[in-house]
């Protein structure tokens, strides 16, 4: 499985935006390019993606974490430019997509083989658990609901591998502990603590950066 970061406060990749915001493109040989959040502007997205040679009309699956701008805000140029996508949303977003096919999220479901939601937690965001050969990788929007509730419902589909995402203001680091690999993006306050505390499992996030795994 390959996770791509395509828009990110930082940048991993000369000649894309950053920008505040997140998204990333989750491939595997199994299933089509599925996008996870699409970042706060549309034309910076769009830039990224073809900078880092993603078709956005191969996208089959978009999944939106929450329902913040930082997260929604390209998600009307990329549904302009791919008809078919599938969406993915947690049940509090209020937006409808008239002509779409559109699952509302609750509880924990299986969005693609290998690619599970965690369900709305704290009633206002979703985050995937990636079921990979090392184990389950977690990726996050902002963590509202924080670290150890997404931790909890992930670790429902397998062994907690790593994550990467934003972790917001989320603080009690010990929660990390069991896991190989973490990558602090987008609005993570403790970026810096993280990597201290971390120095050799922890990942500098950014626009451009590949995670196989
Ligand atoms: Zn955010
Ligand atoms: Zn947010």
């Amino acid at each position: 499985m390959k996770i791509t970061i395509v828009y990110d406060n930082e940048l991993r990749k000369v000649g894309l935006r950053q920008g505040w915001g997140f998204s990333a493109l989750i491939e595997d040989a199994k299933v089509s390019p599925l996008l996870f959040d699409t970042g706060a502007d549309g034309p910076a997205l769009l830039h990224n993606m073809k900078e880092l040679n993603i078709d956005p009309q191969d996208i089959s699956t978009i999944v939106i974490s929450h329902a913040h701008g930082d997260h929604t805000g390209g998600l009307s140029e990329i549904l302009g430019i791919n008809r078919i996508a599938e969406l993915y949303l947690p049940s509090s977003f209020k937006k409808a997509f008239p002509g779409r096919q559109v699952t509302m999220v609750k509880g924990p479901a299986q969005i693609r083989e290998n690619i599970f939601s965690t369900g709305e937690l704290e009633g206002v965001e979703q985050s995937l658990a990636l079921k990979t050969d090392k184990g389950i990788f977690v990726l996050t929007g902002c963590a509202h609901p924080g670290i150890e509730s997404i931790f909890a419902a992930a670790a429902k589909f397998g062994e907690l591998y790593g994550i990467a995402g934003g972790f917001h203001g989320f603080h009690s680091l010990e929660a990390f502990r069991g896991l190989s690999l973490i990558c602090p993006c987008h609005c993570t306050k403790y970026k810096q603590e993280i990597r201290d505390s971390f120095k050799d499992r922890t990942l500098g996030c950014g626009a451009g950066l590949v995670i196989e795994l």
